[in-house]
């Protein structure tokens, strides 16, 4: 105890070492606050190593080291970029779409001064920060009208309580669906105020279900995408034609829930996920989908269609509560451009990264197999054949014929390997797969290369220290 409080004084006083931090070229320029709080984090910090019995270098130069990383730590944006060599398309814990040029270029340009967010030009009052994109929305998918929100989730619950709130909404029970993130369509349906009908069974559903279900109090029907499963073996859905048949002989809506809704139809290995076009061709009166899944653009909702609905819905209270934010809908514009204006399989990164051909993935996994065989002997690259997921609740249990490397080194083993590229400051986030760290080169930039190069080294270099 004695001995403890001998080492404590021994730590040089905040003012000296306020002193000594001039001198120090990192800690030199740092506004005199933050230096205070970082030195006195530091003292902290270094009397809990000296109670913990742990060696400690108290010194001057010692405590200031110490206060070197906390500033460093403090100095590190929590939110940052990571390398996915996952080849998850849409990794919902790794941001989901990463963002087009076009988007990207919108949201500098708009966002460095005030902008028209609310304002129309043309008369100098007060306009509405869904002109800005909805007549872009429906050009392109065909809709009467839309609107925008938040995320697909809030999109749901704003569709069902300006349509149905109060009364009943039909859905078959093979499509009662929960998406990551505790979104549960019973759970929706409750929270808009909307009373679930549940028709057929899990795995077969017939018009006549809906038909026998449908009374004085029903609001609506509503399809939802079951992005995240398939029923597969003895089941059926009835078709778009009688269902939509059905709705409008008893004037009531067919709302779909497309999950991921994509522009392009996207077609692999005996799936075909429809454009939304097509399912409002088919007779949707309301489709809502995500603008951050296989849209590829920002976070946001967007939903479409018939204009009576529509208009409800601008009315709802509920709208500003859930409201889309600046940012989100100049990225959103910009990915729109990419639709109508260039070419979306390469610009947008999430069509882009879809689209690439096995010959191309393997080609490049070839490439970084060399590069990886350069780190030395210590390392062992090896290509390999993978089945990736577009992820994100889209194209669901369907792969994607993917290459990319196994990689394994001699002395380190794969779950330290991979907890290592992990902690990174630009993180590098892989699968390990029997005792090898795998690298898919699917969601791989080229620049990414030079990075995931450099952590290795780093990783290969510190191995016998
Ligand atoms: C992803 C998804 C949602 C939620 O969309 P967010 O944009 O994440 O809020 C809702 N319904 C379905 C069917 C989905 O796949």
């Amino acid at each position: 105890m004695e001995d403890l409080r001998e080492k404590f004084r021994a730590i040089p006083a905040i003012d000296r070492l306020i002193a000594s931090a001039a001198e120090e070229p990192c800690l030199a320029g740092v506004p005199r606050e933050l230096l205070v709080r970082v030195i006195r984090q530091a003292t902290d910090a270094a009397r809990n190593q000296l109670r913990q019995e742990q060696e400690t270098d108290i010194s001057p130069a010692g405590i200031l080291r110490l206060a070197q990383d906390m500033l460093a730590h403090i100095e590190q944006p929590s939110l940052r970029r990571v390398i996915n060599a996952t080849g998850v398309v849409l990794h919902t814990n790794l941001g989901r779409a990463p963002l087009s040029r076009r988007a990207r270029e919108r949201i500098t340009a708009v966002m460095e001064g005030y902008s028209n967010l609310e304002y129309d030009v043309a008369s100098g009052e007060r306009g509405s920060r869904y002109a800005h994109i909805a007549d872009r929305i429906c050009g392109l998918i065909g809709a009467e009208g839309a609107i925008v929100v938040n995320n697909n989730a809030a999109a749901v619950l704003l569709v069902l309580s300006a349509l149905a709130s109060g009364r009943e909404v039909i859905v078959s029970r093979g499509e009662l669906v929960e998406i990551g993130g505790s979104f549960r369509v019973p759970d929706v349906l409750r929270q808009s105020g909307a009373r679930l009908v549940e028709v057929g069974t899990t795995n077969k559903t017939h018009l006549y279900d809906y038909e026998r279900a449908i009374g004085p109090d029903t609001a609506a029907i509503l399809k939802v995408h079951t992005s995240n499963y398939r029923i597969v073996g003895f089941t059926s859905q009835p078709e778009d034609e009688g269902l939509v048949e059905l709705a409008s002989r008893n004037g009531i809506p067919v709302i779909e829930d497309l999950g991921s809704g994509t522009l392009l139809p996207i077609e692999a290995k005996g799936w075909r996920e429809p454009a939304v076009s097509e399912r409002l061709a088919a007779g949707m009166s309301v489709v809502t989908f995500s603008g951050d899944k296989l849209f590829g653009g920002s976070q946001a909702g967007m939903i479409a269609g018939q204009k009576e609905y529509i208009d409800k819905m601008r009315k709802h209270p509920l709208l500003r509560a859930i409201r889309i934010d600046k940012l989100s809908l100049a990225a959103l514009e910009g990915t729109l451009l990419d639709y109508s204006l260039g070419n979306p399989k390469e610009d947008i990164p999430v069509q882009y990264m879809l689209h690439i051909s096995p010959e191309e993935l393997a080609e490049r996994a070839e490439g970084l197999a060399r590069e990886l065989q350069k780190l030395g002997p210590d390392w062992q690259a090896e290509l390999i054949r993978l089945n990736s997921q577009a992820g994100g609740g889209s194209l669901p249990a369907v792969d994607l014929v993917g290459h990319g490397v196994a990689l394994t080194h001699r002395e380190i083993g794969a779950s330290s390997l991979e907890r290592r590229l992990r902690i990174r400051e630009i993180p590098v986030v892989v699968r390990v797969q029997e005792a090898k760290i795998i690298l898919d080169v699917r969601c791989l930039r080229d620049s990414d290369t030079a990075d995931i190069l450099a952590a290795l080294r780093d990783i290969g270099e510190g191995a016998g220290a």
